[in-house]
Order: C-alpha cells, then structure tokens, then sequence
C-alpha cells in the first residue's frame, strides 16, 4: 500500500496526469530543447539546434517542434533570461506578457530578442497549449534592497532600472532544493552559498529558501571571473579603456563580455579542460586564470557567510563546479574557520549525474557541508511550468470531499440473518444509503459485550458473504472488548462478539472492528484528486471549530462508489464535524523536504 501526501493532480479533469513538457532555450547562438515527463521527471528527447544565417531562432524551433512530435506535447516552458522586477514568478505567456519580456530587452539584448522569437515561434504552431514563461531573474527577486542597490543616485537609477536583478536564479534555486532534501533538512532553514560555475558564473547566498545576495547584477556581466567576462571590474576601468584603447561602447562591450574573464586572463581559451593542462605544463596565463578564478569565488563565500551571519552549507555547480576537481579544492581549501573541512578523497571521486544528484564532499567532522550538485535548469522549468498549470487546474475544480459519519452498524451473512430474525425473514429496507445500492435496514440487533449491551444497533443492507460489526473506539470500552481497525472486508483474526436478535443470539468468534476510515471513489474522482486505490491520504478538515488532520485515510476505488469520506462517531466528534462536512485531501509540492503542506481549504459547512 502506498502512503503519501498526495502530489496535486497535474491536469483537470479528463486529462492525463503526466504530462509532456517541452522547455525551450532560445539563446543567441542556439535553440537547446528538452520534453520531459511531467510526473516521472524523466527526459523524452532532447536536442540542440545551431542557429546560422539560414537557420535562424524561428526555423530552429519549428525544428525542435518536429523532433519532438510537437502533437504529444502539453505545454512549453520557455526559459527567458530577463524579466526585471515584472516577474517574480513564472507566468502564463499572453500578449501583455510579451510585452514586458520586450521592454527588459534593452537590459538582456542577447537573450531576450532571441526569446519572444522562440515564443512567437511556439506559439504558432502550438498555439492552444499553455505557453509559459520562466525567468532566470525571478528567484532574486528577494533580493532585499540593500543588495540590489547600486550606490548611484536613485533618481537616475530608477529612470533607467539600474539595478542588481541577479540572474541563473532557476540553477541555485533547482541546487538549494536539492541540496535540502539530501540534508534531510527543510530549505526554509537553511543558509546556502550556491555557487554555479559553468561558462558564466554566479554565487547566490540562499537564506531561509529565498535568494538574499547574488553576484550578477543588472546583466550577466558582473560578479565572479567567467568563461570570457570579466566580472567585477573597477568602472575606472572602463573608463580608461575608452578614453585610449577602445573606439566605442560597443567594442567595450565585447571585449568585457567576450575577450576577458578565464579567456582573457590566459591567453588561451574560456574552457576550463585547455586551462588545466596548459597549468600543468607550465603555462603562466593559464595558472593565473585558475588563481583569479578560485581566489574571487573564495571571496564571495567569505563575504555571504558574513551577509547570512554564518552558513550551514556550500554548494557547488555548473560545469565547472561538477567536474573540476582541482578547482574545488582551490576554492574551498582553508575554510576550517567557517567549519567547512574538504575530504580531498571524496573530493576527487565525487562525480555527479542526473540519477546522483549530489555528492558531498567535505569530512565527516565538517560542521558545514560541501556539496556538489548537478544543476538541471530544463527540469526545474518543466516542474515550474507543471506547477503552474496544477495551480490553474486547481482553482477551476472543487476538491472538497463531503464526509458522512457511520453510526455503530453491522452487515450479516445469510445464516446468521437467519439466526437472528427468523429463517423466513428477509432484510427491510428502512432508507437508502449514499453508496449506490446500499440500504439501511429496519432490522436492529443488541450487542453483547462482557461489560455492557448496546442495543438498536442498525442492519445494513443487502446481506454479505462475511459478518462485519462497526463500532467506534468508545463502544469497544462500553462493550468491554478490544477491536481491531480494519478496512471494510477483512475480518478474519477480528473480535469476537455476541449478537442477539428477535428470533435468538448468536457468539461470533470474529468479525468486530473498529473500521478504518476511508474515502470511496468513483475513478473519475480518482483521477481528479490524482490518487488510486488503497492509497492512503491526508484529509484535513478547516473552517470548523476544532480543526485537525485525518491521517492514514484509506482510497477505495470502484465504478460502484460514489465519492464520500467515511469516519465514525468518535473521528467526528473530534473535529466537531457538522451533519454536512466536507474535508480537502492534503497535497505536498514534490519539490523536496521544504514543501508546505497546502490546500487547507476545506469548509465544515452548515
Ligand atoms: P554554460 O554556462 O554554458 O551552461 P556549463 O555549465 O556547461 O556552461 O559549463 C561549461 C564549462 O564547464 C566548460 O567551458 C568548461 O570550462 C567546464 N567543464 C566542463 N567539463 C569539465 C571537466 N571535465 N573539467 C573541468 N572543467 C570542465
């Protein structure tokens, strides 16, 4: 049987629960694509398209809507890079949306442009599927504003934007996620310094899940030494490199974005494989890239653990920060004084994939854990993109489940109907039950237990192949027995009890529980609420006046049930449950041990 906290379901009604997600990464000078599986998080075909003079953003993605048979998709998560202080979130991509992606242009004129394109694009083929829009800038926009302020006049700042907007937000938060869920520990918790180090390179300092501090400011260009930027800089710098070497800004540009960083510094190359045996043999521009390159990162882990006031964990990605072994030892040599100790060993057989996730890399006496991490932006645009239709999905269905109360009650087998009331006598129908063909019955019985009786107890029809008696917790110590609880059917090693009827009494050795409470299901319901049979679930029940949690709640689904939650008299009495009560089921986002428990919505009307 499986126990969960229900994910929400993923799709309304009727639909699949999975769902194919196509993440789209239209950059500058490629189309990367990937269609995943919504719910096992599992890659359906991925591709990389060149974008050329012939091929450009529009072709590229109309290819990539082909490879991956644009029929079985879903949705489209595009990745956009720049969305300013607009977006917090990812959203639904509608023409206003497209709009502001457009006015951040001016701040990210590589990569947005290329973006709308990939949109406009997607959305022509695809154009009744929901289009979604995820922004590297959104996870800072915690940033709290002594972090995002250039200490430039404000006036001026605000006319053109100027600000820090911070950028792989989708890579540290998809790390800090990770990395909580393998501390075992809830991310809202937590002081993270994310570091991601692949061709551009940032540092984020994640404090209680949110984004606080990171290295990229108002473009990509700031903070740590990268592939071929520079990172911070002295803007006298610039200014000197215009007045005597440089012609115009856009030649600075380029030489700032494209010649500098572990390019510039070596002489050699931007990948940080050539640097490494150039270093080894000898090569002087080579060693100094490397030294640069670990001696700013090494500064920033210094100066977050001081902005967080300390620091529960370091954590290391990108592709830089998955392979090199020798320049993680760099940049995290010598941090005892913060508690973080690297086991050189684990260090260099650390090796991380998509299945293992993560690897720790500090000693077992460590007080502050170093973790490397693979980072997996497509799959945390896909989850975020899944997330956001849920969201949708669940606002437009009701997922309340009305709750009935079972009175102490029993169901006979022929024979001991007989036994009871008469070898003639049929069962009487008193009322119909909510389940379709179930009846309450005129017939009662007294219960006979070794402390007390407990008379007019209700027959439930039609007759069963098993006698089954349902009391609650308080009848057994009324009755002075021990019941077990159980699901409806399974009486066998049940209590034993005495019946007595009009026509005679009758000992039963078993067949006495206290029955488990469970919810049917049509499989509609099923579907809708994303659970199956004998799954066990989380009911809560809110808006009363002793709100609580039911646990341990059994599904059962049958094309037979009509959808109702079953407690007794005790679990009601409990939450001081009403005649018409209904309860929520209790869903968890899958994103990890920080998940909050949501969907507490539920009424006890009346
Ligand atoms: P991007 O920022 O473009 O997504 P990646 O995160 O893929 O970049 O990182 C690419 C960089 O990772 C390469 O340029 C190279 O410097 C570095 N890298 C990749 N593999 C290794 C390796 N085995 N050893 C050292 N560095 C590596």
């Amino acid at each position: 049987m499986t126990k969960l906290r229900t994910t929400k379901p993923a799709l309304p009604y009727g639909r699949s629960l999975s769902m194919n997600i196509l993440v789209i990464n239209c950059g500058s000078s490629s189309v990367k694509y990937q269609l995943l599986d919504s719910l096992q998080e599992a890659i359906i075909t991925e591709g990389t398209i060149e974008l050329t003079p012939e091929v450009g953003a529009v072709v590229a993605v109309q290819q990539a809507l082909k490879d991956t048979h644009s029929e079985t998709i879903d949705a489209v998560g595009h990745r956009v890079v720049h969305g300013g202080d607009t977006f917090r979130d990812a959203v639904f991509i509608n023409s206003e949306v497209k709009e502001k992606i457009q006015e951040w242009a001016s701040l990210a004129p590589l990569h947005n442009p290329p973006a709308l394109l990939g949109i406009a694009a997607a959305q022509a083929v695809l154009p009744d599927i929901p289009h979604v829009a995820v922004f590297d800038t959104a996870f800072h926009a915690t940033l709290p504003r002594r972090a995002s302020h250039y200490a430039i006049d404000t006036a001026l700042a605000e006319k053109h934007r100027i600000r820090r907007y911070g950028f792989h937000g989708t890579s540290h938060q998809f790390v800090a996620q990770e990395a909580a869920r393998y501390l075992g520990r809830p991310l809202n918790e937590l002081r993270l310094i994310t570091l991601h180090l692949g061709n551009g390179a940032s540092a984020c300092a994640v404090e209680m899940g949110s984004s606080t501090e990171t290295s990229m400011g108002m473009t990509p260009l700031e903070g740590l030494v990268m592939g071929s930027r520079s990172g911070d800089i002295d803007a006298g710098v610039i200014f000197k490199l215009l007045r005597d070497e440089v012609n115009d800004v856009n030649a600075l540009d380029d030489l700032l974005n494209l010649h500098s960083g572990l390019k510039g510094l070596s002489g050699l190359s931007n990948d940080v494989r050539e640097i490494e045996a150039a270093a080894a043999s000898g090569h002087d521009g080579a060693r100094l890239s490397i030294a640069v390159f670990a001696h700013r990162v090494r500064k920033y882990i210094g100066a977050y653990a001081a902005a967080m006031g300390g620091v529960d964990a370091v954590i290391v990605t990108g592709g830089i920060g998955e392979n090199s072994v020798s320049l993680r030892q760099r940049i995290l040599q010598r941090l005892e004084f913060l508690g973080l100790q690297v086991d050189e060993d684990s260090n260099q057989c650390a090796s991380v994939d998509h299945r293992n996730k993560v690897a720790l890399i500090t000693t077992e006496n460590s007080r502050v854990p170093a973790l490397v991490v693979k980072t997996n932006e497509e799959l945390m645009i896909a989850r975020q993109t899944a997330g956001l239709i849920r969201q949708q999905a669940q606002l437009k269905t009701d997922l309340s489940i009305p709750i009935a109360v079972s009175a102490r009650h029993l169901h006979l087998d022929k024979g001991t109907f007989a036994l009871l009331f008469g070898d003639d006598a049929e069962p009487t129908h008193h009322a119909d039950l909510s389940q379709p063909g179930q009846f309450a019955c005129k017939e009662k019985v007294t219960l006979v237990g070794p402390r007390n009786s407990i008379e007019g107890v209700r027959l439930l029809g039609p007759l069963r192949s098993k006698n089954q008696i349902e009391v609650s917790r308080s009848d057994e110590y009324l009755l002075g027995v021990d019941a077990p609880v159980r699901d409806s059917g399974r009486v066998k090693g049940s209590a034993p009890i005495t019946l007595t009827g009009p026509k005679g009494s009758v000992r039963l050795n078993e067949g006495l529980i206290c029955a488990r409470r469970h919810i049917h299901m049509h499989p509609d319901d099923a579907q809708r609420f994303g659970v199956k049979n004998k799954d066990e679930v989380e009911v809560a029940i809110t808006g009363g006046p002793r709100d609580l949690i039911f646990c341990d709640v059994l599904v059962r689904v049958s094309p037979g049930y009509r959808l109702e939650m079953h407690i007794d008299t005790d679990e009601a009495n409990a939450a001081e449950l009403d005649r018409k009560a209904s309860g929520e089921l209790v869903y968890t986002d899958i994103e990890g041990p920080s998940a909050n428990i949501k969907g507490l919505k539920t009424s006890n009307q009346n």
